[in-house]
């Protein structure tokens, strides 16, 4: 039997079900796919973060006798000529998205696939109403899996130790200028294991519930990119939080955010148009502006704190959970601009990009997804600003030109355009008008669904 043990974003040798699973020879393998780099930007971050991570697992996978294949084409390519070098199965864990989806049913086509739940802690038909059907409510859905999240710890996959490494050309590795990109500084957070940011995390995590909110503060794990590309495995993650020394409500907290993300990966699954359209599938009359679309990207809409956000977030790749419910909120609600278009930008830069995440979120805040938001529900980034950022410190520390200006003002409508030393932009819309503007819009589409 020769197996291909296949790396996607599961890049890790703890906890690793393809390691657990495969036997005898195998070839473990990570491909940079031509059709996803493709499409993405020269400079992208991401891109220098997987590169690292792949090398580093390079380096895991040889301590323990094997190696890691490293491909630079399109996995139809690589599968073809795999097959033809006398490759009889695939191994790899289970990846839901749209693209991912259809990849798959092609390799599968090529080499049999055996696929396995690594990247979450459930797989989603392992959680069903009593009649069958998925929920779409994520409390009573977390309460169905309360047998997982009371357990103490969850099994995690042993590494087979007797596989053998197949003999190939294990020595290329393609680099970053002969796949067109550029290194990219990453944010700190990046340069650091999984280990350390959970070690780092355990020291906080007494403050988690009332601190996480506090987008000046450094309250949250920062763990969404590892597990994002599986340098952690959310079972192992699970485990490390149940023996954290915190009181249980602290570390139950987390916990449930950690399923939110179960839940979001659920929902794409069992509903994957929602990746297309609007889950409860009412028809907004969207804003289809596109400078003001423009504005709200490069963080120019004359609001500070969605300013600073967005700039942000151009210059890292990162937000915090805060700013992004409050930015997406703005964008589909004040701007009254179809969730996709936001979900798309973040898609191409968010360094934590999950489809899954972000559709559900998106949708979440726009009030047409699983379990979202009531659509007058619509944040008021001042009254947020002035609640969770009392002395303006983040905004002040990415727009400059604020830095002297009193916190009271930046919390306040057009408080900063009242100041005329300073140049800033005007507001593209008023904050009331605009949010009733939207209601309007939402009851309007909610009644006509009925
Ligand atoms: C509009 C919008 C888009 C988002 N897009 C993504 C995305 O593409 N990828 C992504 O991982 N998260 C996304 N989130 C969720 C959340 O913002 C990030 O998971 C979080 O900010 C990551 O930081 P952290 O690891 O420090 O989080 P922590 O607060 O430490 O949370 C721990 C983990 O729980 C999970 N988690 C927490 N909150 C959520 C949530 N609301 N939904 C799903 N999982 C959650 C994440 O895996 C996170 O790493 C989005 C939220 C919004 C409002």
């Amino acid at each position: 039997m020769k197996q291909i043990l296949w790396f996607r974003r599961d890049l890790r040798i703890n906890d690793s079900a393809i390691l657990a699973n495969a036997k005898d020879e195998v070839l473990p393998i990570f491909i940079f796919d031509k059709n996803i780099l493709d499409k993405l930007n020269k400079d992208d971050k991401r891109v220098t973060f997987i590169y690292k991570s792949v090398l580093k697992l390079k380096e895991d996978l040889k301590e323990i006798g094997l190696d890691l294949a490293i491909f630079y084409s399109t996995p139809k390519e690589v599968f073809e000529t795999l097959k033809n070098q006398g490759f009889d199965s695939v191994l790899c864990s289970v990846d839901f998205d749209n693209y991912a989806r259809k990849r798959d049913e092609a390799i599968n086509k090529i080499i049999p696939m055996q696929t396995f739940t690594d990247s979450f802690i459930t797989h989603p038909n392992n959680c069903l109403k009593k009649d069958n059907t998925p929920y779409k409510v994520f409390t009573p859905y977390y309460k169905n899996l309360e047998f997982i999240w009371e357990s103490e710890s969850l099994v995690l996959f042993e590494r087979n130790k007797n596989l053998k490494k197949i003999e190939f050309d294990y020595d290329f590795v393609p680099t970053l200028q002969e796949m067109g990109f550029k290194k990219q500084k990453l944010p700190e957070f990046l340069e650091k294991s999984a280990d350390e940011l959970i070690n780092e995390f355990s020291l906080k995590i007494s403050d988690y519930q009332e601190g996480r909110d506090f987008f000046y503060k450094n309250s949250t794990s920062n763990l969404a990119v590892h597990l994002r590309f599986g340098l952690i495995s959310p079972r192992e993650l699970f485990n490390k939080i149940k023996k954290m020394r915190a009181i249980k409500s602290q570390k139950d907290f987390y916990i449930r955010e950690l399923f939110w993300r179960e839940f979001y990966n659920y929902i794409l699954f069992h509903f994957p148009k929602s990746e297309f359209e609007n889950l409860n599938e009412i028809k907004v009359d969207w804003n289809e502006d596109e400078t003001v679309f423009q504005k709200w990207c490069e963080g120019n809409t004359g609001v500070p704190l969605i300013d600073a956000s967005m700039r942000y977030f151009n210059e890292t790749g990162t937000m915090h959970n805060r700013l992004r419910m409050i930015v997406s909120s703005y964008l589909t609600k004040n701007l009254l601009i179809d969730w996709k278009k936001g979900e798309q930008y973040f898609a191409s830069r968010l360094l934590d990009y999950e489809a899954s995440s972000n559709i559900g979120s998106w949708q979440w805040a726009a009030s047409t997804g699983a379990d979202a938001v009531p659509y007058f529900r619509v944040f008021n980034p001042y009254l947020q600003s002035a609640k969770f950022d009392k002395d303006a410190i983040f905004i002040k520390s990415v727009i400059p030109e604020l830095k002297d200006v009193n916190a009271k003002l930046i919390h306040s409508e057009n408080g900063v355009q009242s100041n005329m030393f300073l140049d800033y932009p005007k507001q593209i819309v008023s904050i009331e008008y605009s949010r009733n503007r939207a209601i309007e819009e939402f009851k309007r589409a909610n009644n006509e669904k009925y």
